[in-house]
């Protein structure tokens, strides 16, 4: 995987306070004045907590609001705007400036709202069940254009209070491991977002992990597990093969050790192939002495991939198992089927909001130990 250039900033988001601050005093200086320094409050303040361009931050007077807004532009420019469950979910394909293509969905729930997010466009990580890994890579997202995604959803949610961020949109966020943590810092120190409220979602990149573990923040960490056994990993989450079952349990135990945040593990249910009673007892052994939750996922319909999810009935059956062997797991509720918004689907093609799969939605239970 390469590295971006340096100078990737596409998004007025980019910009910590510190530059932000030089823009400011760089502008004031090509205009023949000097700037007071409360400027940098007032712009930050409308980027920040009113989520404002810098044309329309009234605070700051107009002459300094033009060349603001010319050298801070917006990344995200909305292609497709796509709603399902009857407002509950809305997704959006982005089109950042070098036409590259993005999604990012907005899930309300009945007291808080989730964004999820992309941290690449594409990914490398090659699972051939996700719409994403069937697309293949494009590029690291910078950290303004995470950011952004956030912002955006929470202008469309208005007086709801987007809460919850998951890093579980397109691309592999520890692939992309300093914009996503920039963007992690962001969103808790200037937006205020709580960090048990940040969830990272990894394929398994061990040395992501343990970097992960040694941060500050103490972040959520979802791992897309699917199989535990590395035959059938090996097959389904081609990175096992570098970060064998054993090292990725070795990495999430000191991820807990280190931050105490739960683990949670994701579990896409595909028919027959990861759904058989055996397949449940290991999960619950890999799981167990972890103490991680398990969310299943009846495995969401994508282009690329034949096999299909396993049936409601199934989906049940395998919880029980995993519970009956002392895991602890949820049946996850799928948001956003209809518009091909579901875990996995996410793939930048405008063709996607419009060719509609019907699934219904199951119900969430909780199955207890
Ligand atoms: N690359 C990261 C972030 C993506 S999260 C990761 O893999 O964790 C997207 C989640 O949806 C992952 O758990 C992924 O394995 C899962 N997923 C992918 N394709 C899916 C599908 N077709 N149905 C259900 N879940 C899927």
């Amino acid at each position: 995987m390469s590295n971006p250039p340096k100078d990737l900033s596409p998004s007025r988001y980019d910009p910590d306070r510190g530059e932000l601050d030089d823009l400011i005093a760089k502008v004031g200086q090509s205009m023949g004045i000097s700037v007071p320094a409360y400027r940098i409050d007032q712009l930050w303040q409308g980027l920040y907590r009113d989520l404002l361009s810098p044309e329309d931050i009234t605070t700051l007077p107009k002459n300094l609001r033009v060349p603001l807004a010319e050298h801070l532009p917006a990344a995200l420019t909305e292609d497709t705007r796509s709603v399902g469950d009857g407002g509950g979910t809305v997704k959006w394909l982005w089109r950042l400036t070098d036409d590259a293509l993005i999604e990012t969905v907005l899930m309300h729930y009945n007291k808080r709202s989730t964004v999820c997010v992309s941290s690449q466009a594409g990914c490398a990580m090659a699972c051939g069940f996700c719409a994403t890994g069937q697309m293949g890579f494009e590029r690291h997202l910078s950290t303004g254009e995470i950011v952004e995604q956030v912002i955006r959803a929470q202008l469309e949610a208005g007086d709801r209070r987007v809460s919850n961020v998951v890093f579980m949109g397109m691309g592999e966020p520890l692939a992309n491991y300093d914009r996503t943590w920039d963007a992690v810092e962001r969103l808790h120190g200037d937006l205020g977002l709580s960090a048990r409220h940040l969830t990272i979602s990894t394929v398994g990149l061990v040395p992501g992990i343990r970097r992960l573990a040694t941060e500050r923040l103490p972040v959520n960490l979802a791992v897309s597990l699917h199989a535990a056994d590395d035959a059938l990993r090996d097959e389904l989450v081609p990175i096992n093969r570098r970060y064998p079952l054993a090292e990725l349990a070795d990495a999430c135990q000191e991820h807990i050790a280190k931050t105490g945040r739960r683990l949670s593990f994701e579990w896409a249910l595909i028919h027959d192939v990861n759904d058989r009673p055996e397949d449940a007892r290991r999960l619950a052994s890999y799981a167990r002495p972890l103490g991680a939750h398990v969310n299943l996922i009846p495995l969401n319909p994508t282009p690329g991939w034949p096999t299909r999810g396993s049936s409601p009935a199934r989906v049940r059956q395998f919880a029980d198992e995993v519970s009956f062997h002392g895991g602890n797991a949820t049946i996850r509720q799928t948001r956003g089927t209809e518009i091909n918004a579901a875990c996995g689907q996410l793939r930048a093609d405008r063709n996607n909001a419009t060719n509609p799969v019907a699934v219904s939605a199951p119900e969430v239970r909780h199955v207890s130990r």
